[in-house]
């Protein structure tokens, strides 16, 4: 038998399985209660989105060999060599910052959220001050508050406090909460695939033609291409996540499925160009990778970083320090004369043939509602851009609706859409609707409830629950929620609309469709069963009941899934407006409150429930 040789058992570098960074996995890692027992009387410090994203990093291991938030020592260091004490390689500080004056007593302290939300615990080591402006120079190489990472250490309080993490991995909302894999879990992948060279790509946009040449001649001499969006904290004006991952699914499926990971990294963007680059080539170590492509301007913003920066940089270091291959590119375009996507290394054409494919570009052609070239991005990714583009105040590039999307009437200021609630009956689809409909009046919308039951006597009286008569229910739903929305107005749908294909056909007719899995269980709706139903289709005595004798299809990539068990109507609500505010549907009223919480006595017994929740 003929053994096929593969590029990749020539190509140079590195092989899985890789060693972390620092040679072992870092797992800090508790469970809930465990937390909480921890926590007990600890005084609490409030963390902001960047802060607890650094802090799921830590707990999952992308972060080894780094075990907790850096002392005085660990900083001085990392500011000052690019290194820990140790001698390893580690180029941005990750720091926890307190409020000038806080008090600590006891050994511990307790990690919460803006909410207040138990989300780990520290071992109280140390607290120092650290000079922000001095690390800035040295980690951004600027100290000018324009620049958003260099704004967010000068905002960071001067205090720190410092030692070793633990902490409640949970699963997070939405789409790219279920991409979000741990590097043990990616890792655990590529073995699965017996994948030996794996290379990883870093993104915060939008996959484009450019970056897709990239991540193909990569997987050339690779087994397995990681597509690795970071979906931490951004800056303002980048793409939304919830889009994002939705071009992403969208970029990938012009690959082979065995040879792609989509996978969400959740840590916050720093922008500090070549060390973060860096930062980023360690962090996809310790989730397996071998390689690692490096483009230009590799995590920079603005002009603040050459082009070639990070490049020079990871070429500087010792690779068996580094422990992961740099796959270096330059700027890449589409040649008219090539035909095809080229670099300067390829092409030997005048630069009137070459269309460069900037992500700037690509949004103005978005914002402006016209046509999308296909040599700039996959009509299918433009697509899912276009469809999310919304308008929202500002210079941010995510600004206005698609071109047939008439703008909201006057007086209103908000643009209409859809909310599809869909899930089994019982589910809490109605009682979500309801309690929504209400916040969003609030907040100065035009509201329209569509009940699927109170539909059914009205609009659609006569249809029975056969798969032609369900389809033709749901076709009639979505044609009025379309039209209601196209004059400003926010249609909420209750419909238990169980075929995927009839909810995917109302997607396509409406320009802002957010749909909602409400994924309470079988188990929960039957226990609930309010109307009785669930007693009555179980004894056969109610035929096509879904759930129990007719089929339910969940969404494959709705913009929300809400787990309705046990939670309280609130919480289910304040995850739909989350959603809203993120897609730029809504607006809350008032500011949010201050983010950070002061080291205070604990949680009183009502945090602690809702830390249990
Ligand atoms: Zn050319």
């Amino acid at each position: 038998m003929l053994k096929r040789v593969h590029a990749s058992d020539t190509a140079p570098g590195f092989e899985a399985p890789s060693l972390p960074h620092g040679g072992r996995l870092v797992d800090r890692r508790l469970e809930l209660d465990e937390a909480m027992d921890i926590a007990g009387a600890a005084p609490s410090i409030g963390l902001s989105g960047a802060e607890a994203a650094d802090l799921r990093a830590l707990a999952t291991g992308a972060y080894s060999p780094l075990t907790g938030f850096m002392g005085s020592a660990e900083h001085e260091a990392c500011v000052d060599t690019m290194r820990l004490p140790d001698g390893h390689l580690w180029p941005i500080p990750v720091c926890l910052g307190v409020p000038e004056g806080t008090r600590f007593r006891g050994d511990h302290v307790a990690l919460r959220d803006a909410k207040g939300r138990l989300l780990g615990v520290m071992e109280l080591h140390e607290v120092f001050r650290r000079d922000r402006t001095h690390e800035a120079e040295r980690v951004f190489g600027t100290s000018d508050p324009a620049h958003p990472g260099v704004a967010r250490v000068l905002d960071a309080p001067a205090m720190a406090v410092a030692g070793p993490v633990r902490a409640v991995v949970a699963p997070l909302d939405g789409l790219a909460g279920r991409y979000a894999l741990t590097p043990a879990e990616t890792r655990a992948e590529f073995a699965a695939r017996g994948w030996r060279r794996i290379v990883g790509f870093q993104t915060r946009n939008p996959v484009h033609r450019a970056h897709e040449y990239l991540q193909r001649v990569a997987l050339e001499i690779c087994d397995g291409l990681l597509l690795h969006p970071l979906v931490g904290p951004t800056k303002e004006g980048d793409v939304p996540v919830e889009v994002r991952m939705r071009a992403y699914q969208a970029a990938i499926r012009h690959f082979p499925t065995d040879r792609v990971l989509l996978a969400a990294l959740v840590a916050p963007m720093r922008y500090a160009g070549p060390r973060e680059a860096l930062l980023h080539a360690l962090v996809r170590k310790n989730h397996g990778c071998t390689h690692f492509i490096v483009g230009r301007d590799q995590a920079g913003v603005g002009s603040y970083y050459g082009p070639f920066d990070a490049q020079r940089l990871i070429a500087s270091l010792p690779p068996d320090e580094l422990g992961i291959t740099p796959l270096m590119f330059d700027k890449v375009f589409h040649c008219a004369a090539c035909g095809g996507m080229a670099s300067v290394k390829t092409c030997p054409h005048p630069e009137r043939e070459r269309v460069t494919l900037s992500g700037t570009k690509v949004r103005a052609l978005l914002r402006s509602g016209e046509l999308v070239p296909p040599e700039l991005v996959r009509p299918e990714v433009a697509d899912v851009l276009r469809g999310a583009y919304q308008r929202r105040n500002g210079d941010g590039p995510v600004v206005r609706a698609p071109a047939r999307a008439p703008a909201p009437p006057a007086g209103t200021g908000h643009p209409g859409f859809v909310v599809w609630f869909t899930g089994l009956s019982g589910a809490g689809k109605s009682t979500v609707a309801r309690a929504l409909a209400a916040r969003l009046v609030e907040r100065g919308h035009p509201v329209e409830l569509l009940d699927g039951d109170e539909v059914r006597t009205n609009l659609s009286r006569g249809l029975g629950f056969s798969r032609e008569d369900r389809d033709a229910n749901i076709a009639r739903i979505g044609y009025v929620a379309g039209k209601l929305a196209s004059h400003g107005v926010s249609v909420l749908v209750a419909a238990i609309s169980p075929y995927r294909a009839a909810r995917d056909q109302v997607r396509a007719m409406v320009d802002r469709f957010v749909e909602v899995h409400v994924a309470t269980s079988l188990a929960t709706c039957a226990d609930r069963d309010v109307k009785g139903l669930y007693a009555k289709a179980l004894a056969g005595q109610i035929p096509r009941f879904t759930g129990v004798s007719d089929p339910y299809e969940p969404p494959l990539a709705p913009e929300l899934v809400l787990h309705t068990d046990g939670e309280p109507v609130s919480s289910s609500v304040e995850q739909v407006l989350r959603c809203l505010e993120r897609l730029g549907l809504s607006a809350a009223v008032r500011p949010e409150p201050a983010r950070r919480a002061t080291a205070s006595a604990g949680p009183g017994p009502a945090d602690r429930r809702r830390s249990a929740t």
